[in-house]
């Protein structure tokens, strides 16, 4: 029976970033039957949400049989209360006390889960990838914003308020840059990759090049792979920083696994090295022993694949209850 479920029945998920957002079919097992993105162009607000419609009809156009759809899961950046199906704030890209799951559900009549990015990352990794079997994880998401997804002994921990992982607003330099939060020195505020963006196109203006010049993080990444000693230089920075943050996490919390992703990783292994250099003699030799600092096995579907797992879970749910 299970396995005609698998086959048969499905579960949308969607991923929404300040970017695009990345939708995916999957089935009972986890395997992605289908997936489709849809460009935000820097769509916020309200707007936002029509672009999470567009690309979950989308998702669902891929099927041949949609009504074999179950239930919908949701990543999203931001402080996200999961039991109300809430956006409680999400400033980049500007959602604030957003019912979100109420407002699929009417459209879509089906039952919907909406988690925090990082959180459906963990979920994701712990049951499909780098962490499967593992209890204690926190994945690290690394991108415009930076958060985490913290699972202890086995379950995924959401804090009294459901404000847990905010690994970004830990402040790693008193005398750093201002955070958009309003504090000094959180590590968001260094290693985010608008943060990112803004220091390399500082150096480059200082050795000269055009104050106009475009910068990304795939800047970045180039002149990191042409040797260049600007980059190599941000790279370590960046390193220490996130090097720092997570002393305090291995030290705190004990983790046997970190998971890093997202889109800073790009950097690749200059990130990783400096990552792990930066982590000894920062945190203690004990439980700095005891952890393996990965990358996600998912690659980008992370989140999409753990909101999928949640989705499933309300489905279930709600199926339980009527
Ligand atoms: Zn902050």
């Amino acid at each position: 029976v299970l396995l005609e479920l698998n086959r048969d029945h499905f579960v949308m998920s969607v991923e929404v970033s300040a970017t695009d957002i990345r939708a995916i079919v999957a089935d009972f097992s986890g395997a992605q039957v289908a997936h489709t993105s849809v460009p935000t162009r820097g769509a916020k607000g309200y707007q936002l949400i029509e672009h999470v419609f567009e690309a979950l009809a989308r998702a669902r156009s891929l099927l041949t049989s949609p009504s074999a759809v179950m239930g919908i899961g949701i990543a999203t950046p931001g402080l996200v209360d999961d039991e109300a199906g809430i956006v409680r704030d999400a400033d980049t890209i500007e959602w604030v006390d957003v019912p979100l799951r109420a407002i699929v559900e009417e459209r879509f009549r089906l039952p919907t889960h909406v988690e925090n990015n990082a959180n459906a990352a963990v979920v994701g990794e712990c049951r499909y990838g780098a962490a499967r079997g593992a209890r204690n994880v926190m994945y690290v998401n690394l991108g415009v914003g930076v958060g985490a997804g913290i699972v202890i002994d086995g379950s995924l921990y959401r804090g009294s308020s459901k404000m847990a992982g905010e690994l970004g607003h830990l402040i790693v330099d008193p005398d750093g840059p201002q955070c958009h939060c309003g504090h000094y020195g959180c590590l968001e505020a260094l290693v985010g990759t608008d943060a990112l963006a803004a220091r390399a196109r500082e150096r480059l203006v200082a050795a000269g090049g055009p104050p106009g010049a475009p910068v990304d993080l795939d800047t970045i990444t180039r002149a990191l792979a042409a040797g260049d000693a600007g980059a190599v230089g941000l790279c370590q920075n960046a390193g220490v920083w996130i090097g720092v943050a997570l002393a305090g996490v291995i030290d705190l919390i004990n983790p046997e696994l970190i998971v890093l992703g997202g889109p800073t990783t790009r950097l690749g292994p200059p990130l990783f090295d400096a990552v792990r250099r930066a982590l000894e003699g920062r945190a203690l030799a004990l439980p700095l022993a005891g952890v393996r600092i990965v990358a996600p096995e998912l690659g980008g579907d992370s989140a999409a694949l753990g909101a999928a797992v949640l989705g499933l879970d309300r489905a279930w749910m709600v199926e339980e209850r009527s």
